[in-house]
């Protein structure tokens, strides 16, 4: 039986990293991958997405050159040269990753899925492609994949979700996407830019219902001018088959008919082949798996990072998680740093032309603390008056910051707008620095860009009213 310091399960954002960088510490190291190196992000996730999304951009300015002064003569798109673009960029990406971990001394790549049968002693017995491995720590990074709900007809109509809508050579003629959440909404607006019409249905009363009530009326505003179709408050019935493709019944007894039906529906963790009741890690009823606030399951030896842990859902989450037990191996907390799950702030964006931005809390949530006793400060900012928006005839959305009064740091903000992906760093970086907003109103911004309002909107700060 092979023996290992650490073996890592599942070769999402967070292991590939760390089992490099225990083997260059000269620990011995096995990595045990099913599927690709990369796991959803670099394969089915944000890899493919926002590869794909820069070609319905462009169609998208291209259609709308003449209001720029431009002519290009009619449009179209070359579906399979986009997602030929895409596949390589994938590759490219997927290549670079796994020859990173090739180059690394004292790891070893294992490809097949793994899973615990045991224990012997102090050491974790992992079972992959019929070998017994033992290992001193396990790490898991087993993610998630899409949960597809169990509707009555559902087994009759072949239903795509992100992976195999990807996969597919031509684009939908008519694509209905099953919920209006960030993946739904961002696939929505790609495939509708590359030529396919959508049609969104969603059970809730607004879309992106998570964030504030302007802030979704905002994004379906400007998805709906693109012509994509919403159902809100649309209870899917059953399915069946259609000369069309498929046909969906709602409970208000309407039908909807279209070429193919992705479901973004939620995603579901890939803890059930890890067989971890043989060494006792506990999971909640869905399948995530315990931690505390360092990853550390029920089972000591054994942690949980990235979307397995269920403490973040984004590649960028983690990428953190790693960078946490990275400073704990180093036995130091940089001053001013999250190095701990519990108190980082959730940071993230939805790739919609315009994206969304976000950090922190809600107004909605801010309104709450408040009614609680808090004292808190906003101010808001529609991009229609930015001016760097309005020379890009982008002037879609709105800037809101949120700041505690009595500590004057930031607790949260939204950028739904022109740059609203990268600018949010502005306010997650210094948030990372603890320091006073009072400093970034001395701040030098560059003009005309939309970072610029900042410290002049920071001056308009107003306490809350619940
Ligand atoms: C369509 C889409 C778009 C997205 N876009 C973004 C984005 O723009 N930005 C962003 O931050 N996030 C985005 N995400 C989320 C992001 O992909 C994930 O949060 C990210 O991949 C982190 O996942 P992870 O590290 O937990 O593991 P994953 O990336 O899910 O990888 C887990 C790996 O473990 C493997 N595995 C599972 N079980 C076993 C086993 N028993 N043995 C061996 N291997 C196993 C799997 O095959 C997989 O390769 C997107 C997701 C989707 C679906």
């Amino acid at each position: 039986m092979r023996h290992f310091d650490a073996v890592l399960i599942g070769a999402g954002q967070a292991a590939p990293s760390l089992a490099v960088e225990l083997a260059n510490r000269g620990q011995q190291v096995a990595i045990i991958e099913g599927n690709f190196y990369g796991g959803t992000c670099v394969n089915f996730g944000c890899t493919p997405t926002k590869t794909l999304r820069k070609s319905a951009r462009i169609a998208h300015q291209a259609r709308h050159a003449a209001e720029f002064g431009v002519v290009t003569g009619p449009v179209s798109v070359i579906y399979s040269a986009a997602v030929q673009r895409m596949r390589s960029r994938v590759e490219s990406s997927r290549t670079g990753l796994t020859g990173w971990m090739e180059g690394t001394k004292n790891l070893e790549m294992i490809h097949g899925w793994g899973s615990f049968t045991g224990r012997d002693g102090d050491r974790f017995l992992i079972e992959v492609n019929d070998e017994i491995l033992s290992a001193d720590k396990v790490y898991l990074n087993t993610g998630t994949r899409a949960f597809i709900p169990d509707l009555p007809g559902i087994d009759r109509v072949p239903v795509l979700d992100n992976t195999s809508l990807l996969a597919l050579d031509e684009c939908p003629k008519h694509l209905l996407i099953v919920g209006a959440s960030y993946i739904g909404l961002e696939l929505g607006q790609i495939y509708r830019r590359l030529g396919a019409e959508v049609s969104i249905i969603h059970r809730s009363g607004r879309i992106a219902e998570r964030e504030d009530e302007d802030v979704s009326a905002a994004i379906q505003d400007f998805l709906s001018a693109e012509e994509i179709a919403f159902h809100l408050n649309a209870s899917i019935v059953s399915l069946s088959p259609h000369a069309e493709g498929v046909s969906v019944q709602l409970s208000d007894g309407r039908e909807l008919t279209g070429s193919h039906i992705l479901f973004a529906t939620g995603r579901m963790p890939n803890s059930e082949r890890l067989n971890l009741a043989a060494v006792g890690v506990e999971t909640d009823k869905r399948g995530f798996i315990h931690t505390d606030a360092h990853f550390n399951t029920n089972v000591p030896g054994i942690k949980a990072l990235g979307d397995i842990n269920g403490r973040g859902a984004f590649t960028h989450t983690s990428y953190h998680d790693y960078q946490i037990i990275l400073e704990e191996l180093d036995g130091k907390t940089p001053d001013g740093q999250w190095h701990d799950a519990d108190k980082r702030p959730l940071t993230y964006a939805m790739f919609t032309d315009p994206p969304l931005g976000r950090v922190g809390i809600t107004l909605a949530q801010a309104k709450e603390l408040a009614a609680k006793g808090q004292k808190i400060l906003t101010t808001e900012f529609s991009m229609a008056d930015v001016s760097r928006a309005k020379e890009e005839s982008e002037t879609y959305g709105l800037i809101r910051l949120i700041v505690d009064a009595e500590s004057e740091r930031f607790l949260g903000a939204t950028f739904l707008g022109i740059g609203g992906d990268e600018i949010v760093a502005v306010i997650s970086n210094y948030m990372a620095t603890r320091a006073s907003y009072r400093l970034m109103m001395q701040a030098l911004p560059v003009h005309p860009t939309v970072g610029e309002f900042l410290p002049t909107i920071l001056g308009r700060l107003e306490e809350l009213n619940p």
